[in-house]
C-alpha cells in the first residue's frame, strides 16, 4: 500500500514530505489509518543522529492512535472500525525470558522499534507515525480504554509508559516521595502519574518559569535546580527521582537527596553523564537506575488506568507541516507539554 509521512533525509535537513509503500497485510497484522501522532524528544534525537546509527529517510513517530481499516485472516484481539493506539514497540522475538515475563522492551534477541530498526521478517527499516498509513502485528497494537479524548492518548504511549513505568518498578503510592526532574513530555506525565499513585510529588525545573504549572500538574512542591541552597534543604527526602533530562548533565546533585536505599532513574539521556561521585551512593546506599519505555502488557494497563483515573497529557496540536517548528520548540524547551500532529492535516 501506498502512503505518505514526513521524513528526515539527513541529520540537518528539516523534515519533509515523503511518499514510500506499507507491506501487505500479514496474516497477524492490523493495518490503521493515523489519526494522531505525539512528537517525542526521542524524534528528534533520531532524526539528528544524537545516538548514531539512524538509517536515512527516517519516518519518525512512535505515540500513534489509529483507527483499524483492515485486519489479517489470523487477527483475533482487532477489528474494522476499533479506535487503536501503537506506541515504540512493533515487535519482538516472543520467546526469550524477557518476552515471556512481557519485558519485550528488554527482549535478548532484540526488538523491533516502530521506527528505524529491521523489520524481524523481510530487513526492511521501521517507519513511523509521522504518515498517513500503518501496519502492526496484532499483538503489539493497544486497545484505548472507553471515554478518553483520543486525541490527547498518543502521548501516553511512550511519555506515558516510560515514567509509568518506573513508578511501578520501584513501587511509587501513598506515602511514596517522587521527584521528577525535568517538566517536559515524560516529566509532566511523571507528576500526573505519580499524582494519581497518591505519592507526594516535587518537580525540580531550572527556573520558576513552569512552577504555577507543576502544581497545577499535580506536584505538591517545586524546587529550582540550580538553587543549592534549596537543593540542600532536600537532603534524604525522596525514594525515588526519575531523571528526564534529555542531554548531558550532572546527577551529582540530585543524588543526597535521595533517603537511604533511594533511587536516581535516568530516563532522558541516552549516553554519559558528568562523573557522578559515589560518597552519596556508599554513604546511603542510594541507587542510579536506568528504565527503558514499558512491556506491552503494562502499557496496556497504564492505559486502562489512565481510562479510570482520567489521567491524560497536555497537548498542544499542532499540522504535520508545523513539524520542523515543534522540533524547535522543543529544542528550546518551549513545549506544554507534548505536540500532538493531527493526521488530517497530512494531504497528499
Ligand atoms: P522534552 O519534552 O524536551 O522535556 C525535557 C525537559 O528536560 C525539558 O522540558 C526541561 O525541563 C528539561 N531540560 C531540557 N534541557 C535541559 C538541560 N540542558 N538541562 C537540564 N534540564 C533540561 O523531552 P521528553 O520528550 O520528555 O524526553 C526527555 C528525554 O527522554 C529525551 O532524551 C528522550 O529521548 C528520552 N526518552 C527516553 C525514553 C526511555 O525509554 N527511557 C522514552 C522516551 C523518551 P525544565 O524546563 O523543567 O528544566
Ligand atoms: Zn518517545
Amino acid at each position: 500500500m501506498k502512503t505518505i509521512g514526513y521524513a528526515a533525509l539527513t541529520p540537518s535537513s528539516p523534515l519533509a514530505p515523503f511518499s514510500f509503500e506499507r507491506r501487505d497485510l500479514r496474516t497477524n497484522d492490523v493495518a490503521m489509518e493515523i489519526l494522531y501522532c505525539g512528537v517525542c524528544h526521542s524524534d528528534l534525537h533520531n532524526a539528528r543522529n544524537d545516538w548514531g546509527g539512524t538509517t536515512y529517510p527516517l519516518v519518525p513517530g512512535h505515540e500513534i492512535v489509529g483507527r483499524v481499516t483492515a485486519v489479517g485472516g489470523g487477527v483475533s484481539r482487532h477489528k474494522v472500525g476499533d479506535t487503536v493506539a501503537v506506541g515504540c514497540l512493533v515487535d519482538s522475538c516472543q520467546h526469550c525470558d524477557q518476552c515471556k515475563r512481557d519485558h519485550e522492551q528488554y527482549c535478548r534477541n532484540g526488538w523491533t522499534g516502530t521506527y528505524g530498526t529491521p523489520d524481524r521478517i523481510t530487513g526492511e527499516i521501521t517507519r513511523g507515525g509521522y504518515s498517513k498509513h500503518l501496519v502492526v502485528r496484532e499483538e503489539f497494537v493497544l486497545r484505548i480504554p472507553a471515554g478518553l479524548d483520543i486525541s490527547r492518548v498518543g502521548p501516553l504511549l511512550c511519555a506515558g509508559i516510560t515514567t509509568y513505568s518506573p513508578l511501578r518498578t520501584w513501587g511509587a503510592g501513598p506515602g511514596s516521595r517522587v521527584g521528577v526532574v525535568g517538566l517536559g513530555g515524560l516529566g509532566h506525565m511523571a507528576v500526573k502519574f505519580a499524582a494519581a499513585m497518591g505519592a507526594q510529588v516535587t518537580v525540580f525545573s531550572r527556573s520558576k518559569n513552569k512552577a504555577a504549572d507543576a502544581l497545577e500538574l499535580g506536584a505538591d512542591h517545586v524546587l529550582i535546580s540550580t538553587h543549592a541552597e534549596e537543593m540542600q534543604k532536600a537532603a534524604s527526602s525522596f525514594d525515588l527521582i526519575i531523571d528526564t533530562v534529555p542531554v548531558k548533565h550532572d546527577i551529582n546533585p540530585y543524588m543526597p537527596l535521595l533517603d537511604v536505599d533511594a533511587t536516581l532513574v535516568l530516563v532522558g539521556q541516552v549516553g554519559p553523564v558528568a562523573e557522578p561521585h559515589t560518597l552519596p551512593m556508599i554513604f546511603g546506599r542510594r541507587r542510579v537506575a536506568g528504565s527503558l519505555i514499558g512491556g506491552i502488557a503494562q502499557t496496556q494497563e497504564m492505559l486502562d488506568f489512565c481510562g479510570k483515573m482520567k489521567v491524560l497529557p497536555e497537548v498542544e496540536m499542532i499540522r504535520m507541516d508545523q513539524i520542523n517548528e515543534a522540533f524547535e520548540r522543543m529544542e528550546r524547551s518551549d513545549v506544554r507539554y507534548r505536540f500532538v500532529v493531527d493526521m488530517a492535516s497530512l494531504k497528499a
